[in-house]
């Protein structure tokens, strides 16, 4: 895999770029859209021959003691793992014992102990703070899986740049983000963290938050970025967290590694090791995965972290005895930093003495953390400076970002017309009655998500705060019933479907609890809406009003029960600080949504793990009536259920708008391109699509226009259709507009029978769309 350059000549590249980068230039995907050919391009400077001499310097100086400390992170507040950690950080640090700490933050803290460091210890080198920025510092934004159905990289990059800003003044200047891991099953609760189930989008988005953490490397306010969970986390069997994965080198290459490798590309300055076993090794001890791919393959001159205890863990796996065995395993596999196991600092020393782990991979290590340290500017500045208040309310321009993310987030699941018309936008005047139903319309503390940094639940507006401030000028009247809670209730929905009966229009506000049911170790073996909100939702919408589902969840949900009930449902994830005032414009029209799914939503969590890219099968159940079970051979012998459909209830790429688009047949610039061409990415060897959107609506709207491709005539099997662009588009009333993308080598390229990517002979059938699962394709030839 790569870019076809030898790797000297590719770091050359990457400096040159970095240069280019630092000077302002656009070097990266223009906003809001993004093409195969417009991938993998960003680059930050990683070294230079200067910086690598004062790192030479300081090891000349380093005892094997003061090397290996450099090697160990421990989190040194709340933990966000098994256990509770120590209590003798600082005697540590001014041994030089310590090279990273996290947990940790506040300008002050973070001052007092960087002081051990630089003035006690004797080399005087920083420690590095770091912490879980997932989706916001101060500022939340949306859940993850929420701003990646924003489809806007562009905006996503800037979120990223205020939780850099915000988290760096607090004296935090490594996040563990991006979770890049490719998710398939929603029973998975760290589905939440991620951007859903497509590597392409994920790359996409995995280098849009790397540039907005990373920015200009130099400058205080930047922060490291860390991709993970390297790599395979995210296929746990059956959805259980840490469970191990099976995954064939070619589906790892396909669907896993691409956003790994995009991260790599945008000069991503850490990675984290994975939890999981994949294909029976363990990640954190994977050579083939880190030594083999990430450093050789691809160059990657990074740090490499375990995940929390994940060295230790090797025991448990099974395949170390003792401490020593499981450091030694992970040490020689390439993890640089132990999280938290605590065993490099009791046996690495030792390993080395011993001639079981060369000196020259202990000085690599070492010099990789140091390279961090050096390009964060933390020799020069180690200390947070200057008067970056952090108990300020959140900035107005923050808020507004984060409000439009929200937005662009909200994917419309359903809104049937009724007696000529949808229920969104809602129409209140004076007088109108509108109930609001649900466990979910004033809790602020979900809004936040997991991992909500050090997101302040009295920073929220809730929909309830919101709707109140919209309502009251207007004479809007309202009623709150909470009917349920999320999880347990007695069942007694009297005061709800009261409420329902004395309103014109009644809004549902269900879903999950963000603390305790989605993110880390809270996976799921059913999807339906926990607790009594099923029965809820029947008994409301029984009363016959205009009833629309608003569902605040941290994965996709099996809705197939309660979209019969309700003719209109939005999908708002856990939006983040500006929950209220987003979904009170988008509620009544002045905001339109135009977020499109990430994830599949199922009919059934049977049919998980369940994905948009699949390959075909050999019996394909195209055109059979799936609805019953079969009657006959020819209904029986295909690849389906017998007791449920094979279609997601919303596909990927899915979602409504108060607009309406209709869509051209797409235009290719050449029927035929070969093979051998795009192999040497010869100069026009490519095929441009280009295809007419239009907004047949008398309302603004914005489109997320879908290109999807699919290959036959292959030496191994392709998907049904594969992402390779996407472009968000604004289109006024009545506008069209052409939008045009390039299908170069890297679109066309897959990890073939041979084990290369490589472009083949093939049929391509191209789609320009709205979703994963609509459109008629046009046809070109890859030939020989
Ligand atoms: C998670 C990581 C996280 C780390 C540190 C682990 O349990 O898997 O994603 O970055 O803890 O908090």
């Amino acid at each position: 895999m790569g870019h076809g350059l030898p790797l000297r000549t590719r770091f050359l590249c990457i400096a040159i770029l970095a240069v280019t980068y630092a000077q302002g230039q656009v070097l990266s995907t223009p906003p809001n859209s993004s093409s195969s050919s417009s991938q993998y391009h960003v680059s930050a400077p990683l070294s230079s021959p200067e910086l690598e001499r004062r790192i030479d310097d300081l090891l000349r100086q380093m005892t094997l003691e003061e090397k290996v400390g450099q090697l160990n992170q421990y989190s040194a507040g709340a933990p966000t793992g098994p256990g509770t950690g120590r209590d003798d950080y600082s005697e540590m640090i001014a041994k030089g014992k310590i090279g990273s700490l996290f947990n940790l933050a506040g300008a002050e803290k973070v001052n007092a102990i960087q002081r051990i460091a630089v003035e006690k210890s004797r080399l005087h080198i920083p420690l590095l703070f770091g912490l879980d920025v997932i989706h916001g510092y101060r500022t939340e934004f949306p859940i993850p899986l929420g701003m990646s159905a924003s489809w806007d990289t562009a905006r996503i990059e800037q979120a990223a740049r205020v939780a850099a800003s915000e988290a760096s003044a607090e004296g935090i200047r490594w996040t563990f983000s991006p979770m890049v891991d490719i998710a398939r099953d929603a029973r998975w609760g760290r589905i939440t963290e991620g951007a859903g189930e497509d590597p392409y989008l994920g790359s996409a988005i995995a280098q849009a938050y790397i540039r907005g953490y990373q920015g200009d490397l130099t400058s205080p306010d930047s922060i490291a970025a860390c991709a993970k969970h390297f790599v395979g986390y995210g296929a746990a069997e059956a959805g259980r967290d840490y469970n191990s994965a099976e995954i064939s080198e070619h589906t790892l290459r396909e669907i896993y590694l691409p956003p790994f490798k995009a991260a790599e590309a945008a000069g991503v300055l850490s990675v984290m090791s994975s939890f999981n076993a994949l294909n029976g090794e363990p990640s954190t001890a994977n050579a083939f995965t880190l030594r083999h791919i990430l450093r050789g393959e691809w160059g990657y001159r990074g740090l490499i972290v375990s995940d929390w205890t994940s060295i230790a863990e090797l025991m448990e796996h099974g395949i170390a005895n003792d401490g020593a065995t499981a450091a030694k395993r992970a040490f020689l596999a390439g993890i640089d930093m132990d999280m938290e196991s605590n065993l490099y600092e009791s046996h690495l020393a030792e390993l080395v003495h011993a001639g079981k782990v060369p000196q020259s991979l202990l000085d690599e290590s070492v010099r990789n953390v140091l390279r961090m340290k050096f390009i964060l500017g933390l020799f020069e500045n180690p200390y947070v400076t200057g008067a970056r208040n952090p108990d300020r309310t959140i900035p107005q321009t923050s808020r507004e970002l984060s409000r439009t993310l929200a937005e662009e987030s909200f994917v419309l699941l359903k809104n049937d017309a009724s007696q000529g018309r949808a229920m969104l936008p809602l129409q209140a005047e004076r007088g109108t009655t509108i109930a609001i139903i649900g466990p979910l319309a004033d809790s602020s503390i979900d809004m936040l998500g997991s991992w909500s940094g050090k997101g302040r639940a009295e920073d929220v507006i809730t929909l309830r705060k919101a709707l109140e401030l919209y309502a009251e000028p207007r004479g809007i009247r309202l009623l709150f019933e909470k009917g349920t809670p999320i999880l347990g209730g007695d069942g007694d929905f009297t005061n709800a479907v009261r409420a329902a009966q004395n309103a014109d229009l009644v809004l549902l506000t269900v879903g999950e609890e963000a603390a305790t049911m989605t993110g880390e170790a809270t996976s799921l073996v059913a999807l339906e809406l926990p607790g009594k909100q099923e029965a809820l939702v029947s008994k409301v919408a029984a009363v016959g009003k205009p009833t629309a589902i608003i569902l605040f969840s941290g994965r996709p949900l099996v809705l197939t029960n309660v979209a019969s009930k309700v003719g209109t449902m939005l999908e708002a994830w856990f939006p983040g600080v500006e929950a209220g005032p987003a979904l009170v414009r988008t509620l009544f029209g002045d905001a339109n949504p135009s977020g499109r799914l990430t994830a599949t939503f199922p009919r059934s969590v049977g049919q998980e793990p369940l994905y948009y890219n699949a390959l075909n099968t050999g019996r394909p159940a195209d055109g059979v009536d799936l609805s019953h079970p079969p009657l006959n051979g020819d209904e029986k012998y295909h690849s389906r259920y017998i007791d449920e459909t094979n279609l997601p209830l919303y596909p990927f790429g899915y979602g409504l708008s108060y607009s309406s688009f209709t869509y051209s047949q797409p235009v290719l610039s050449t029927s035929f391109v070969s093979a051998a061409g795009l192999n040497r990415s010869a100069p026009g060897a490519q095929v441009k699509v280009t295809a007419q959107v239009k907004n047949t609506s008398q309302r603004a709207g914005e489109e997320v226009v879908q290109l999807y491709i699919g290959q036959r005539g292959t030496s191994i099997a392709r998907p049904r259709r594969e992402l390779k662009g996407f472009q968000r588009i604004v289109l006024a009333p009545g506008e069209s507009r052409t939008v045009e993308f390039v299908l170069d080598r890297d679109a066309l390229s897959f990890w073939n029978v041979d084990n290369k990517f490589m472009a083949e002979p093939s049929e391509v059938s191209v789609w320009v769309t709205h979703d994963s699962a609509s459109g008629t394709p046009v046809k070109f030839a890859v030939e020989e």
